[in-house]
């Protein structure tokens, strides 16, 4: 047995032999007597015992007094990290956001956090602020398409979806909605339809992580949204368009099922539709562009687009599809509604020859409506797909796209670029229609 377990065995039977001295001598002496005899024999032991462990007690008091003061370090230097703060863009009212700002909380395991480098305005983000989304409102982030830097790594997170080696200080861009793999539709390999999309987005700002949204110093990312990092000859301002516009077009030009030749009319002229002139001009489609706005028609052509139309000069809805019908010669064999406008619905579907396929992508606010023929529809052979958001994965090939794309100007497509507490003048400018893409300017790229 060793030493220090005699002590130890000294000091338990203490009590015990203080106790049979009690008994041999009178159970009339005081109580105080007998707790006495026991400590000091426990005392002799636990002295004795400490000695021999070879620690002096001066020692051990040493080495609590570390402990305790490189605890204190550590404690401290965690609180440093706890406490980074930034900003995020609050929406408070239809119509109306401001910025706050918040405690930057440490990334879940499988998700980071991002300093965020860029964030553009997407039309989608002019519904939202407005109140015309079914899940993001008032007191939510704004914002989803972007580009940042990681800050930190979750737990666990050592490469993107693609199995690029992922470290602090990568470029990375990620899909605004979560893919759960955990509910029926992500099941049926829907990822695009997860019924957990907005699980983190939705959520209001006053929540951890607060930074829900890409209209912020920091973005959180959860473990189920898809991350991919940025190639190096990819600049930020060109990737930043590839988490939504970029991929949600890739992903109607899927729908479409474009095949060499065929003509491909999109209507809208604003950054998904200049998108969606790469992507399908590259699938082989001979690519038609439409738009009200025709200061948004020039850039298209940058883009692959081939033909561009003013419909601001046409007379009306019918005036609109008859212009369609006419420079496609008998209608489009794709059209892909980008537009957002709900009375442009009908005149979709009105554009395309029979048997033709209509993607409808733009109109993302339930509870608008308008006039639709069903019987023209089932007379025409046509057929009606909906591009909601986009199969997570694609966000890895619309970022290779860029990369592999050089002949595109994709800097270029971001027209307008607007300081980060400016952020509402940038909407207002989305809103209008006076550009193509317009950027917040959040942080540096190092
Ligand atoms: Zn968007
Ligand atoms: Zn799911």
């Amino acid at each position: 047995m060793p030493p220090q377990r005699h002590w130890c065995l000294a000091g338990s039977i203490a009590p015990i032999i203080a106790s049979a001295l009690l008994n041999e001598y009178g159970t009339s002496t005081p109580i105080a007597l007998y707790l006495l005899v026991a400590r000091v024999i426990t005392g002799i032991a636990v002295l004795a015992m400490k000695e021999t462990r070879g620690i002096s007690l001066r020692n051990v008091d040493k080495a609590d007094q570390d402990a305790h003061q490189s605890a204190s370090y550590r404690q401290c230097t965690e609180h440093k990290e706890k406490i980074m703060k930034g900003i995020t863009t609050v929406i408070t009212a239809p119509g109306k956001a401001e910025q706050r700002e918040y405690e930057v909380a440490n990334p879940v395991p499988g998700g980071m956090i991002l300093r965020m480098i860029r964030a553009n305005v997407c039309g989608s983000d002019v519904a939202i602020i407005n109140g015309r989304h079914p899940l993001i409102n008032v007191g939510c982030v704004m914002g989803h398409e972007g580009v940042g830097v990681i800050e930190r790594l979750g737990e666990g997170v050592t490469r993107d979806f693609a199995g690029n080696p992922l470290a602090v200080g990568d470029r990375v861009v990620a899909t605004y909605f979560q893919a759960c793999r955990r509910c029926p539709e992500c099941n049926l390999g829907k990822l695009n339809l997860c019924r957990n999309a907005f699980a983190g987005w939705s959520q209001p700002a006053a929540v951890a992580p607060h930074f829900h949204g890409s209209f912020s110093t920091y973005y959180s990312v959860g473990p189920d949204q898809f991350v991919y990092k940025v190639p190096e000859n990819v600049s930020s301002k060109a990737v930043s368009s590839a988490n939504c516009a970029l991929s949600q077009v890739t992903y109607g030009c899927q729908l479409g099922e474009i095949k060499r030749g065929q003509k491909v009319l999109v209507l809208g002229a604003g950054g998904l539709g200049v998108c969606a002139s790469a992507v399908a001009s590259e699938m082989g489609g001979e690519v038609f562009i439409a738009e009200m706005a025709a200061n948004r028609l020039p850039k298209a052509r940058e883009f692959g687009a081939r033909h561009l139309i003013d419909l601001s000069v046409a007379d009306g809805g019918s005036g609109r599809v008859d212009l369609l019908r006419e420079v496609t010669n008998g209608g489009a064999d794709v059209v892909i509604d980008l537009t957002g406008v709900p009375g442009v619905f009908s005149e979709a579907a009105r554009s395309l020859r029979p048997g033709g396929i209509m993607v409808e992508i733009g109109s993302i606010s339930p509870g608008r409506y308008t006039d639709f023929d069903p019987g023209l529809f089932t007379r025409s052979g046509t057929q009606l797909r909906a591009g909601l958001r986009y199969p997570a994965q694609i966000l890895g090939k619309a970022v290779d796209f860029i990369a592999s794309t050089p002949q595109f100007p994709w800097e270029d497509l971001v027209d307008a670029e607007f300081e980060f507490d400016d952020f509402m003048s940038a909407v207002t400018a989305a809103e209008q229609k006076q550009v193509t893409r317009a950027a917040l300017l959040v942080g540096s790229e190092a």
